[in-house]
């Protein structure tokens, strides 16, 4: 769910929510081979008379309506497409003048954009630093990998532009994160992709995204599949490229997400631990200590983005928007009662409670949680439906990262809530071993 509600802020229950505001919708400048959104241009009826900017009245009540439904020292803009830098500086300019006109006192607002970097230049920059936006910059790895599917329209390679705009970001020192699509290509390129990010791009944080759509994705909505159509976990089928499969060729499989996860965490460990920002790991850590994944995919519910068009149609996550999805339009509800409506609860807690029995008996359940619900769409050994498409590549990672995650925190004083190695799951081993040296020495 979106709303969390925690200490008090203000004398009065804290509360947050979080949307992702698209004012261009998924118009974009270029043209990327596995993009999820171009194809809502079509489904959201765009062509039918929706403006895809977002009108000043839309942008003046979205901001009024985000600022009054949250209770919280910090609220969090964010701002993503298609390509939001297509609406210009001047957009945003005002973005941040209709946010200092509903700012309470004492509150603290800030804004991230996600963007494919083409578009930067110096004014850009100035206006991201001056006032602390927290960029997103698409980028799939070294010039090959990269060209392979970010295109432009004329279906060009973007490469050489999005380095430019690396170069921007360090020149203006604009807090930024690389967000790098794990697809067929890179998957299997792993150290290649990361000591680029790492080197090359000096990425200050690592984020990376396994591409996993059906080829049904353009028209048919997640978790509306037919559950006697899901292909059982290891059926040739599901291996994107296979002439009957039925994901698109440019999706991760599972097994090689395992690997390309398992391959930077051991370059990681042994060379960058902290000194290279890894979302993933980071927040592994963060969960093997007992704390909440900060991710929503990895969360026990679904936590963060519902998503929001330029008509002002919103929508329960990012990545369901499709007409089945659509919680209300902010002309017409309030967002706040939009994100406490009991569909968009029921949307948040079905993460856990729709979880398959393979989920539920899990060593890594605590960790994982059936990641993405958009993502499951296989059945899972025994047969029953709704396990995620990643389960094998996520299980083999968290398999091979919980022995040394565990040595992190024990090395840095820190307790280890779960795994194998957990503090109780050792204290239990230590006992059984005193009972067994105590039935032995009786013996004698
Ligand atoms: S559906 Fe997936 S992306 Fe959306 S909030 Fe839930 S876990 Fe996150
Ligand atoms: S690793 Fe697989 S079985 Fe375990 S919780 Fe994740 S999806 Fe479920």
């Amino acid at each position: 769910m979106h709303i969390t509600q925690g200490p008090q802020f203000n004398g009065k229950a804290s509360k947050r929510l979080h949307v992702m505001a698209k004012p261009i919708g998924a118009a974009c400048n270029i043209d990327c081979t596995y993009c999820y959104y171009l194809s809502k241009q079509d489904l959201l009826e765009y062509k039918k008379g929706c403006s895809p900017v977002m009108s000043d009245e839309t942008l003046e009540t979205y901001i009024r309506q985000y600022i009054a439904g949250q209770n919280t020292a910090e609220i969090v803009f964010s701002w993503q497409g298609g390509e939001p830098t297509m609406l210009g500086v001047d957009y945003f300019r005002r973005v941040v003048e209709l946010q200092k006109k509903y700012q309470p006192k004492g509150v603290t607002i800030a804004n991230d954009l996600q963007t494919n970097g083409t578009l930067l230049n110096d004014e850009w920059c100035q206006f991201l630093k001056q006032h602390n936006f927290l960029v997103g910059l698409s980028i799939d790895g070294p010039e090959m990998l990269h060209n392979a599917y970010r295109t432009n329209k004329a279906g060009r390679g973007t490469f050489k532009q999005v380095m430019k705009a690396v170069e921007l970001l360090h020149k203006h020192q604009v807090n930024f994160a690389t967000l790098t699509c794990v697809n067929n290509l890179t998957s299997c390129n792993a150290l290649e992709v990361y000591r680029f990010l790492r080197d090359e791009v000096r990425s200050p944080q690592m984020q990376f995204i396994p591409i996993v759509e059906q080829k049904s994705f353009r028209t048919t909505a997640p978790q509306t599949w037919l559950p006697q159509e899901q292909l059982k976990q290891g059926d040739k089928r599901l291996i994107p490229g296979n002439k009957e499969s039925i994901v698109e060729p440019w999706c991760v499989s599972d097994q090689a997400w395992g690997n390309f996860l398992i391959t930077i965490f051991d370059e990681w460990l042994a060379n960058d631990i902290g000194k290279v920002f890894v979302q993933y790991f980071e927040a592994c850590v963060e969960r093997w200590m007992g704390r909440k994944n900060p991710l929503c995919t990895l969360n026990e519910i679904c936590g963060k983005g519902m998503a929001m068009e330029p008509n002002g149609d919103v929508y329960t996550c990012d990545h369901y928007v499709y007409p089945e999805y659509k919680t209300g339009n902010i002309h017409q509800q309030q967002l706040e009662s939009m994100a406490y409506s009991p569909a968009q609860q029921a949307f948040g807690y079905g993460k856990t409670r729709n979880l398959t029995e393979q989920c539920r008996g899990c060593d890594y359940q605590f960790a994982c949680y059936g990641e993405c619900p958009k993502n499951r769409f296989i059945r899972t050994q025994a047969g029953e439906p709704g396990l995620n498409y990643l389960c094998a590549g996520w299980h083999k990672f968290f398999a091979h990262a919980d022995r040394s995650i565990a040595y992190i925190l024990r090395a840095t004083g820190n307790p280890v809530a779960f795994g194998r190695y957990s503090d109780s799951a050792l204290q239990q081993a230590q006992q059984q071993k005193s009972v067994k040296s105590a039935k032995f020495e009786m013996r004698f």
